[in-house]
C-alpha cells in the first residue's frame, strides 16, 4: 500500500527524521491557511498524488509551458493561484502514465534553499533477504537513468537483522554523500531514524529523492514515497488508515472485497482462471500467441458461483479488454460452479466481446451443458493451447 508524501512525511516526522514543516490543503482557502502557518518567504506548493516525476509533470487542463506539480511560491497570491491551477486538474508525469492522475489534494511547505541534492532509498533485497540501503550523490533526477549511465555513481549495502542498524552504517552513508564534520554526524542519525521508521512499519520501500544539504548546513527530506508492505496492515491501524482508495485501480479494489486475487495490467484479453500458477501459464500463452493479458486473475480454490459473477463483472467493465479467455482446471472448484458464475455475470452486465471458454476436470460436462442451454455465445476449447489462439484470433493478435 502506497500512501501521499504529505503522510510518508508525517510518518517520518514522528520518528525524527528532519523533514520541512507543511500542511495538506484540498481548497485554495486552506491553501493559504497552511501558508499563514508557515515561516515563509519562501514556500512549495506540491500536488499530491500516489506517482513521482511530479515537478517535470505537466497539467493537461493548462497550457504546456504552465509549471508542473511542484512550484516554488513567494507570496500568498502566488500560492492561491498555483493552489487554483493544481486543485481538480489532471497531473501527468512519467509515473502516472498519458491518463495522468486527479489532484484532489496539495501539500503547502516551507521552502528550503538548497546547497547539494543526494537520493536516498531503503527497500527489502529480495537475495540477500535483508533491508537494504541505495544512496547516491546523484539526486533529485531519475534514479534509473543514473543506474544506467553511471552505475559507480551508487552506493548500496544491507543491513543484518541480528544487529540492526549499527554505526558503520552511518559512516558508509556519509562516506557515500561525501559527508564530513556535523554534516557526517546528522547522516549518521538520519540513517538510524530511517532504518527505524522502516522496520517498525513494515515498510517495503522508503525513497528520499532528494535528500538535500540546505544552504544552511542541514541534511533534510524534501521528498519521500513510501510503500508498506500489504500483508503486515494488520499490524499497523494506523498505518492502514491512511489508505487512500481514490488512488488505487478501483477494478482491484471491487476484486479485493471479494478476495479475489486480481492485478490490472495493459493489455486486452480479459483472463479468468483458478490458480495463480495457471492464471501465469495462461498469460504466458496469451503472450506467446503474440496479444498481451489485461489482467491477471486468480479467482481461487473454493470460489462460489457469486465470486465467479464478480469477477467476470470486473473483467467486462474494463474498456481495454476485447475478447476473454476462462481458463479453469476443476479439481477442488467445479466447472458447474464457473459456468454458473460467468452465466449470472452475463446476464447482468451482457457480453460485447468473444469469450473462449476451456473447462477441464470436475463435473466438466455438465458445466460444458449450463454454458451452451444458457444459449451464450461461447466460443469453446479442447485445451489450454487452443484456447490461447482461439482468444488471440478473436481479439486480432497484437494490441
Ligand atoms: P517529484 O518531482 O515528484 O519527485 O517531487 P519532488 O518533491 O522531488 O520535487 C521536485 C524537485 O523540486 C526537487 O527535486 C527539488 O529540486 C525541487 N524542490 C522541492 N522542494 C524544494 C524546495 O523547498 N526548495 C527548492 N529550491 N527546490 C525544491
Ligand atoms: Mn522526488
Amino acid at each position: 500500500m502506497n500512501i501521499h508524501e504529505y503522510q510518508a512525511k508525517e510518518v517520518l516526522r514522528s520518528f525524527g527524521v528532519p523533514v520541512p514543516q507543511g500542511f495538506a490543503a484540498t481548497t485554495i482557502e486552506e491553501a493559504a491557511e497552511a501558508a499563514g502557518k508557515l515561516p515563509g518567504p519562501v514556500y512549495v506548493v506540491k500536488a499530491q498524488i500516489h506517482a513521482g516525476g511530479r515537478g517535470k509533470g505537466r497539467f493537461k487542463e493548462l497550457s504546456t509551458d504552465a509549471k508542473g506539480g511542484v512550484r516554488l511560491a513567494k507570496s500568498f497570491v502566488d500560492i492561491r493561484a498555483d493552489a487554483a491551477e493544481m486543485l481538480g486538474n489532471t497531473l501527468v508525469t512519467l509515473q502516472t502514465g498519458p491518463a495522468g492522475k486527479q489532484v484532489n489534494r496539495i501539500y503547502v511547505e516551507e521552502g528550503s534553499e538548497i546547497e547539494k541534492e543526494f537520493y536516498l532509498s531503503l527497500l527489502i533485497d529480495r537475495v540477500t533477504s535483508r533491508v537494504s540501503f541505495v544512496v547516491s550523490t546523484e539526486g533529485g533526477m531519475d534514479i534509473e537513468q543514473v543506474a544506467h549511465d553511471t552505475p559507480e555513481k551508487i552506493v548500496t549495502f544491507s543491513i543484518d537483522p541480528a544487529t540492526g542498524i549499527m554505526p558503520h552504517h552511518g559512516r558508509a552513508v556519509a562516506k557515500a554523500l561525501r559527508l564530513d564534520g556535523d554534516l557526517a554526524k546528522q547522516a549518521q542519525a538520519l540513517v538510524e531514524s530511517l532504518y527505524t521508521a522502516f522496520t517498525a512499519n513494515d515498510m517495503e520501500m522508503l525513497e528520499i529523492n532528494p535528500l538535500i544539504v540546505s544552504k544552511d548546513g542541514k541534511l533534510r527530506c524534501l521528498d519521500a514515497k513510501v510503500g508498506f508492505d500489504s500483508n503486515a496492515l494488520a499490524r499497523h491501524p494506523d498505518i492502514a488508515a491512511l489508505r487512500d482508495e481514490t488512488e488505487e485501480d478501483a477494478k482491484e479494489i471491487e476484486a479485493s472485497k471479494y478476495d479475489l486475487s486480481y492485478v490490472t495490467l495493459d493489455g486486452n484479453i480479459g483472463c479468468m482462471v483458478n490458480g495463480a500458477g495457471l492464471a501465469m501459464a495462461t498469460m504466458d500463452i496469451i503472450k506467446f500467441y503474440g496479444a498481451e493479458p489485461a489482467n491477471f486473475l486468480d479467482v481461487g480454490g473454493g470460489a462460489t458461483a457469486e465470486k465467479v459473477a464478480a469477477a467476470f463483472k470486473i473483467i467486462t467493465a474494463d474498456p481495454n479488454v476485447k475478447g476473454i479467455l476462462v481458463n479453469i482446471f476443476g479439481g477442488i472448484m467445479r466447472c458447474d460452479v464457473i459456468a454458473e458464475g460467468v452465466v449470472t455475470a452475463v446476464k447482468e452486465v451482457g457480453l460485447k466481446v468473444p469469450l473462449v471458454v476451456r473447462l477441464e476436470g470436475t463435473n466438466v460436462e455438465l458445466g460444458k451443458q449450463i454454458l451452451k442451454q444458457s444459449g451464450l455465445n461461447v466460443i469453446p476449447a479442447d485445451d489450454l493451447d487452443d484456447a490461447a489462439q482461439k482468444i488471440v484470433n478473436s481479439v486480432g493478435g497484437l494490441n
